[in-house]
């Protein structure tokens, strides 16, 4: 069982999950860990949820283009 607190990359990628309720119990845990220790991530998020707020819905094509080129970057790193 792994109760390391996630990096960077890996909150990125499970955000919209973390959003949606859709993580499991023991990863919700370590997103919630490292948003405690990054204020990064947390500002991260808080971005994040107000854009899906505005929207109203979360769906991958409909984050607003600057957000989602964001997105994309953290993702090219992580693979
Ligand atoms: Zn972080």
């Amino acid at each position: 069982m792994n109760t390391e607190p996630m990096d960077c990359r890996d909150l990125v990628e499970l955000v919209t999950a973390y959003l949606e309720g859709a993580l499991d119990p023991e990863t919700r845990a370590r997103f919630d860990l490292h948003l405690l220790e990054c204020d990064g991530c947390e500002n991260y998020l808080q971005q994040f949820h107000v854009t899906l707020e505005n929207l109203g819905r979360i769906r991958d094509e409909d984050v607003e283009p600057a957000f989602r080129r964001r997105l994309m970057e953290a993702f090219r790193d992580w693979r």
